[in-house]
């Protein structure tokens, strides 16, 4: 064993990528794609390292090309949740006691596979999985994962070294235990780096894992799987299962050690799972640890002074990068009556350039919608419109599943502020605009934070400091990362760590050491080096 206190590696973000027109990695994300579709694969579950499949076969599209079959996973039952509790189990002794450094290795090898030799696999994993143009792949499952783990290696040793004082004679220490007990990661269909790290950041402070995807990421998260495997990861600390959510929570919940959820997903859910939770409370260990990040109705408010040429770029990138399906999108916008006009034409106009279609050419910015659920929902939005009084779209408005899951980027004007797509959560490339009197800027602050449930992201847009300073006050509990004079998604490991509270989730921030301190139980230690021989103190000597 090296006897060393490690110094870890200078962690910085990933760069991005150009994928400029006739450059090698195009070439070489074409070609991995290319690779991809002329195989069927056949997806295993991975419990203890190795490959499980069962019976029933469920088949794998791209949403954009819903008739090419890309292979098959095969459906997880309740028995393949229990096998994969007990490899969790058999993995944790090992794996917790293992120094951390080599934990730390794994994971860091793991980023540089990412951002190195696999970079084109995992980009054309995440492009035909959920429909990502190749930015949007690159920024997810190469910059965002690899940040992801290395940034966490970071988290975690400066965790390990805080320590608390000693008194003379005395040594005190914390030692950073994991959990007792099992996680459960439970992650989302819309990033490849999310479904990454719900699992290993758990992992990292030592902790094993039964991580069930997102149905419509399985295509990717087989990726995840097998780059964590290729960096050494021993087998049982994380294992991959496809049963259906329910029936792993049927086992997962009911289990004495089940010990912590990292969620990432709808409110709907999450509120589901934590009441299973509690009313099962008497049968756990510990009370589990419960990390949900979960849905939002992101705001951009623009004061009559902002500019309207960034306001209508951070609307459009803000809206309709991978088509409205980022959990921090903007889908409701609050524009002063004079900034309108101009706004609006700047925004029509360039929302006649975008292109849309596969992910494979290039010159397309939007995709697909991830699946039949969601285009049914979505549509479902845009369709309610034409029959209402209160909204109007201008632009957008239609949609086709013949070849794929396709929606034309939408935007609904709404003459109430409180119209049903200023509310909810629709989760796709639909944007609906209030247009305000211009002196009502206050008034519309206090509708933009008591509109929606939620509390994830937002922005404001304004040239004048003291409206800048007065919706950031006004909006103190509006959004978990708020945002002046950019669109409100886009959040970078290690610069803004990301999360909401109030109906958009814990607000553990991934991306920061504020979530590795969910998967810890520190145990405090007391030395005594001349422990007392005589019980009296000295003020009994009377
Ligand atoms: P979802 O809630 O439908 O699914 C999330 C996971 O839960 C999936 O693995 C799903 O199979 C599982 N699940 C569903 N029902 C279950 C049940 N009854 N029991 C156990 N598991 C169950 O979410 P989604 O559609 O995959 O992702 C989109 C949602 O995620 C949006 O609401 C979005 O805002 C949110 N999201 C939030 C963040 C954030 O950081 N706040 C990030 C990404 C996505």
């Amino acid at each position: 064993m090296a006897n060393a206190i490690h110094k870890i590696p200078t962690v910085s973000n990933e760069k991005v990528l150009d994928y400029l027109p006739g450059s090698a990695e195009k070439k070489e994300v074409l070609s991995e794609i290319a690779r991809l579709k002329s195989t069927k694969t056949a997806i295993p579950m991975i419990i203890d390292g190795k490959e499980v499949f069962s019976r029933q076969k469920v088949n794998v599209a791209a949403p954009h090309e819903i008739h090419h079959s890309l292979g098959y996973y095969t459906k997880g039952s309740t028995n393949h949740v229990k096998d994969a509790i007990t490899a969790a189990q058999r993995a944790k002794d090992d794996w917790m006691n293992m120094p951390w450094s080599d934990r730390a290795a794994i994971f860091l090898k793991a980023a540089d596979l990412i951002v190195g030799p696999r970079r084109a696999y995992f980009n054309a994993c995440t492009m035909m999985a959920q429909s990502k143009n190749i930015y949007q792949a690159e920024i997810d499952a190469i910059a965002e994962w690899a940040d992801f783990l290395r940034f966490n290696v970071q988290y975690a040793a400066d965790i390990y070294q805080q320590q608390p004082n000693s008194a003379p004679g005395i040594w005190n220490s914390l030692e950073y235990r994991p959990l007792e007990g099992f996680v459960f990661a439970l992650t989302p269909f819309n990033f490849t780096a999310i479904s990454g790290n719900l699992p290993c950041a758990p992992a990292l402070m030592g902790n094993t894992v039964v991580w069930k995807p997102s149905e419509s990421q399985i295509y990717s998260a087989i990726a995840v799987m097998r780059i964590l495997m290729e960096a050494g990861l021993p087998d049982g600390v994380i294992n991959l299962i496809y049963p259906d959510g329910p029936a792993a929570g049927k086992v997962i919940f009911n289990h004495k050690d089940f010990a912590g959820l990292h969620f990432t997903g709808s409110t709907g859910v999450f509120n589901t799972l934590w009441q299973t939770i509690g009313t099962n409370l008497s049968k756990y260990t510990s009370y589990p640890r419960i990390v949900g990040e979960t849905g939002g109705k992101d705001f951009v408010v623009a004061h009559p002074s902002a500019d309207a040429e960034q306001l209508s770029v951070a609307l459009l990138r803000g809206s309709f990068e991978f088509q409205g399906q980022k959990c921090s999108a903007a889908s409701r916008a609050y524009i002063p009556k004079s900034l309108w006009p101009n706004v609006k034409k700047r925004l029509l106009d360039d929302m006649k350039t975008l292109k849309m279609g596969s992910v494979e050419d290039f010159s397309n910015f939007i995709n697909a919608v991830i699946d039949a659920k969601a285009y049914k929902k979505i549509t479902g939005y845009i369709a309610a419109v034409s029959k209402s009084k209160d909204a109007k779209i201008i632009a957008g408005g239609k949609y086709s599943d013949k070849e794929g899951y396709f929606i034309e980027p939408t935007v609904i004007v709404a003459k109430d502020p409180m119209y049903r797509t200023m509310c909810e959560e629709v989760f796709g490339p639909v944007l609906t605009i209030y247009v305000y009197e211009d002196k009502k800027f206050a008034e519309m602050l206090e509708i933009v934070d008591s509109t929606s449930p939620y509390a994830l992201t937002g922005a404001i847009f304004a040239t004048d400091r003291a409206a800048v300073i007065q919706a950031s006050k006004a909006l103190q509990f509006s959004a978990g990362n708020f945002y002046i004079n950019d669109k409100p998604t886009g959040a970078v490991v290690g610069q803004q760590p990301f999360g909401g509270a109030r109906r958009s989730g814990t607000n553990d921030k991934a991306g920061s050491i504020l979530n590795l301190y969910r998967w810890i139980s520190p145990r405090t230690v007391k030395e005594t080096f001349a422990a007392p021989r005589d019980y009296r103190y000295p003020f009994l000597g009377e």
